[in-house]
């Protein structure tokens, strides 16, 4: 078990002193333009009396515990206290460069304090938004990127660009909920690739399914969206061999990087992709909704038209506006985080053996557990997996009057949070980001809580 007390104690004490800057900052922004007030000035030395205070409890680890609610909303301190294996958490959380950025931009259009002709989000070159665009692309190895609110405002873009009513789409059986909803709204019709015997999509499979789709409709799919790792099983799927079919079928292809831009090295060029989508809240360490889109400079015309509507009365146009991106994207601190992130991001890329190295070494102890199975392929290739513990865990549910709850009680206890609460039999959890330390750690507290409850353990 984990002392927690004093940590939790110093981590409260942490936001009340970063709420209580807050509070200083508050001060200088109502005293504009000539300064403190008598009033002001007794706010600030008294803020600042407080704070000190809260900063000696900090480091004691003393003091009375502070609840450091905003109104309705408790402060989120689960990062802090706990090793977090949720699936889809990982790869999001923060750095510390983006926290400090939202703090910093998190006014409402705070992108756009320099913003000049042409208007443009992704034209702004202070604070450098231009530049980051560009090594977007670069990361990605394609021509021109933009930000967009998550890699389903992607998908949608690229979507809404080239499928028209009733056109087919093909994407995995194992696609994600956004890509169906991507096609729906502009008018298509999903048509699943099956899966092998391994829950993999081939380049075989994808062809067959290209055939099947022609040969019932007469027509070829206008549009290859495929995963590289699912959400479900985090399985790898052949993106390289699809990117050919696509080619020699003469149709686009966009590779969907949900779970691999950010943390694994991304190579369009390679892929042989027409269109890159990635999502920033999921993978590279950025305030949601976030994401990319980056496509070549042959799709880029057509994805990125820019509008040519004209008012009726006024005859007003906007040039250079993006019809898919309505105008600009992202515009204060979530795009901020994205670049506070970014350099971080480019390094973590190459550290992805090791994660995966982690992965498995986390799952081979888990398997050690009698009955425990992982449903994901084997060995990983991916942090995110898919475990079976109908045979261990849950079989103590069965008779615990906690029922599968007992399971997150246990984690909680030992500092670890995240997988589904409640679920024992098949579920996903996610150890990107763990140090060698943290996932030794992780690993034997599964195996101490299957001891502690008879398990079998081999
Ligand atoms: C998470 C996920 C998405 C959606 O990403 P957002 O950035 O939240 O829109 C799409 N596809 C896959 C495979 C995902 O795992």
């Amino acid at each position: 078990m984990v002392n927690k007390s004093k940590k939790t104690l110093q981590i409260q004490k942490t936001y009340e002193a970063l709420f209580a800057l807050e509070d200083i900052r508050e001060i200088f922004r109502q005293s504009l333009p000539v300064g403190f007030d008598e009033k002001q000035k007794e706010q600030f030395s008294s803020t600042i009396a407080r704070i000190k205070g809260i900063i000696s409890d900090l480091e004691n680890g003393e003091g009375k515990p502070a609840c450091n609610r905003v109104g309705k909303l408790d402060p989120r301190t689960r990062e802090e206290e706990f090793i977090n294996i949720h699936p889809i958490q990982a790869a999001g959380r923060l750095t510390p460069e983006a926290r400090k950025a939202i703090i910093s931009y998190g006014d409402g259009y705070s992108t756009c304090d320099y913003c000049r002709k042409p208007f443009r989000l992704d034209k702004i070159t202070r604070p450098p938004i231009e530049e980051f665009h560009q090594d977007l692309a670069k990361f990605l190895n394609m021509d021109q990127a933009r930000v967009v609110p998550g890699a389903r405002r992607g998908f949608q873009a690229v979507t809404q660009s080239l499928v028209e009513k009733g056109d087919s789409v093909i994407v995995s059986s194992l696609a994600h909920y956004t890509e169906f909803l991507a096609v729906e709204v502009a008018g298509g019709v999903v048509r699943e690739v099956p899966l092998n015997e391994r829950n993999v999509v081939t380049a075989d499979a994808t062809a067959q399914k290209i055939e099947d789709v022609k040969s019932e409709t007469g027509r070829l799919p206008k549009l290859i969206m495929i995963d590289h790792f699912d959400y479900q099983f985090a399985n790898e799927h052949d993106v390289y061999g699809i990117g050919k079919v696509a080619k020699d079928y003469g149709i686009p292809f966009l590779y969907n990087g949900a779970y691999t831009v950010g943390v694994m090295p991304v190579d369009g060029g390679k892929i042989g992709a027409d269109f890159i989508v990635g999502s920033g809240h999921k993978s590279m360490a950025s305030v949601a909704p976030s994401g990319v889109l980056a496509t070549t400079d042959e799709w880029a015309p057509k994805l990125f038209r820019t509008t040519q509507m004209v008012g009726d009365l006024t005859g007003r146009k906007f040039g250079v506006k993006e019809v898919e991106n309505m105008g600009c994207t992202l515009m204060g601190a979530t795009l901020l985080s994205m670049i506070a992130s970014f350099p971080r991001i480019k390094e973590r890329t190459a550290n992805w053996e090791e994660e995966v190295k982690k992965s498995n070494y986390f799952l081979n102890q888990f398997l050690r557990i009698q009955g425990s199975k992982v449903l994901s392929e084997w060995p990983r290739r991916h942090t995110l997996s898919k475990v079976d513990t109908t045979g261990s865990f849950d079989v103590v549910a069965k008779t615990h009057k906690r029922r599968g709850f007992f399971f997150s009680d246990e984690l909680k206890d030992r500092g670890i949070i995240g997988e589904f609460a409640g679920a024992t039999r098949t579920w996903k959890l996610n150890t990107y980001g763990q140090s060698w330390e943290q996932i030794k750690y992780t690993a034997a507290s599964f195996l101490d809580i299957a001891s502690k409850y008879k398990l079998r353990i081999n």
